[in-house]
């Protein structure tokens, strides 16, 4: 009824006001830190009810945030006044294990998409955070523990389903519309709604062979010393992280410890579990080891290892850089930032990549920095929202700007805060920008889709 009132017509999700008793809960996204009161909430059920939102705000004016798995850093799935396109509920899956091929509503967390490709032996490349949205990260890039093996998130994006800013459902293919297939290979949601991912499955072993060491900060310089060099030889099957964190309370690490700065070094191998324990021996034996948490896991077990270091409502600061070549003074300026951390949730993470992302030619998605060894993540994440943040700010931002001597030439769209368009300009890369900038304008030259890390319609003189 509200819907026809109101003019929503062929809308048959549930629109959420103000006032309805679940509008707060609709609102929320994972970054405490948001807190915005949108007009209108719809929560679509499927392609033609995304269509019908998008319609309506456009035909009254309403700026339009796009909400996947809302797990944006600086909260662009949700808007001050305006409208929010909520694709929550759109969370099936298909899986064609003989095409190897997932079709994927805009809706789905990485979690599901894992548990269902796992029960044949497959996976899509994803982040490694399971409660994280496979919309948002896969249009953004994705890069997580397979990726130097099978490539990015978006690598293994084949085709889509994509409502545009016309309210047209259409679908987009290598065969029809390959210059948006590419620009959603990395744009983000700046050219239309993802409404259907089809995704490439690849296959993984059951358990492979993953987990993670611990090391007291003390000893962090020689095992993070030991990390580089394996990273500098390691095979693509090999996926590698390492974290500087503040030991949680766990029974597994000494009270002593508890509380204290830390170095986690992990790793996933998806070949032998022989050929993966040679490898990853460094890994264990840098030093004054405190935890040894590898041995063979589910796929679908070390993609929730670390989930609980990132629980949705508290506030967030992230900053993050591609690197290049990393010498022992990164080292050193990267362990004196975590004696610094000014809360305990804080973390400083540092994602090795290399292998079947660098092979990816540049022009061939819209994805840049493919030529990085590394990813830094400074995230500041504190308990108390009602305290002043300043500190925690300041320090990821000074830890960030403490490694822009090792940087690669600019950021992660997927990690950026709102740190203004010349930054997003620079995550592109001035070559894809100008082709994105000409994408833009053709399939959204009123810049409906604005609340992203926006490509201006275009703008081949944007500064
Ligand atoms: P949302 O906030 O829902 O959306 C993010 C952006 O995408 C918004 O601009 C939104 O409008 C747009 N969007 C969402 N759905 C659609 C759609 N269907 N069509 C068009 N546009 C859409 N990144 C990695 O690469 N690897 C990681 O391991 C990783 N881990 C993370 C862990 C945590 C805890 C967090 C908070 C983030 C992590 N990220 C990681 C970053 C992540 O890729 C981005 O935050 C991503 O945007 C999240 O997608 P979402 O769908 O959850 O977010």
């Amino acid at each position: 009824m509200t819907n026809r009132l109101l003019g929503l017509t062929g809308f048959t999700g549930t629109l959420i006001l103000p006032g309805d008793a679940d509008y707060h809960e609709a609102r929320r996204v994972w970054n405490g830190a948001i807190d915005r009161f949108p007009a209108f909430i719809a929560r679509c059920s499927s392609a033609e009810d995304v269509a019908a939102a998008v319609r309506f705000g456009v035909r009254h004016d309403l700026a339009i945030a796009v909400r996947g798995g809302g797990h944006s850093f600086p909260g662009l799935s949700v808007c001050e006044g305006g409208l929010v396109i909520d694709l929550s509920p759109m969370r099936s899956i298909e899986i064609d294990p003989e095409a190897r091929l997932a079709q994927v509503g805009p809706g789905v967390l990485w979690a599901q998409l894992d548990s269902a490709a796992e029960a044949h032996g497959l996976a899509v490349p994803g982040g490694e955070v399971s409660h994280t949205g496979v919309a948002g990260l896969t249009l953004g890039g994705g890069v997580g523990w397979l990726s130097r093996q099978y490539g990015l998130t978006c690598d293994n994006l084949i085709a889509a389903q994509l409502v545009t800013a016309t309210g047209d459902i259409i679908e987009v293919t290598e065969d029809a519309h390959p210059d948006l297939l590419w620009g959603l290979r990395g744009g983000g949601g700046n050219f239309g709604i993802v409404t259907r991912f089809t995704l490439r499955l690849n296959p993984i072993p059951i358990p492979l062979y993953a987990g993670m060491a611990l090391y007291p900060l003390a000893s962090a310089e020689a095992a993070l010393k030991s990390f580089l060099d394996l990273a500098r030889t390691a095979p693509d099957a090999l996926g590698l992280n390492a974290a500087l964190i503040t030991a949680p309370p766990a029974p597994f690490i000494p009270p002593r410890l508890h509380g204290t700065p830390m170095l986690a070094v992990a790793a996933c191998h998806t070949g032998a579990h022989a050929e993966a324990e040679a490898l990853i021996r460094p890994l264990r034996t840098a030093g004054d080891l405190v935890f040894d948490g590898f041995g063979p896991m589910s796929y679908t077990v070390l993609q929730t290892l670390v989930d609980d270091s990132a629980p949705a409502g508290f506030p967030v600061y992230a900053r993050a850089e591609w690197l290049g070549p990393l010498d022992d003074l990164f080292i050193e300026r990267l362990v004196e930032s975590a004696w610094r951390m000014t809360s305990p949730m804080s973390q400083v993470l540092l994602r090795i990549t290399g292998g079947a992302i660098a092979r990816v030619p540049a022009a061939d998605t819209a994805f840049g920095f493919r030529h990085a060894t590394a990813m830094l993540t400074v995230a500041s994440m504190w308990p108390d929202r009602t305290a002043s943040d300043s500190a925690h700010r300041d320090w990821t931002q000074e830890t960030w700007q403490a490694m822009q001597p090792w940087s690669a030439g600019g950021g992660y769209v997927n990690h950026l805060q709102d740190e203004g368009p010349q930054r997003v300009r620079q995550a592109y890369g001035e070559q894809t920008w100008q082709r994105l900038a000409t994408l833009k304008q053709k399939f959204d030259p009123d810049n409906v889709f604005h609340l992203n890390h926006n490509i201006p319609p275009g703008d081949l003189t944007a500064s």
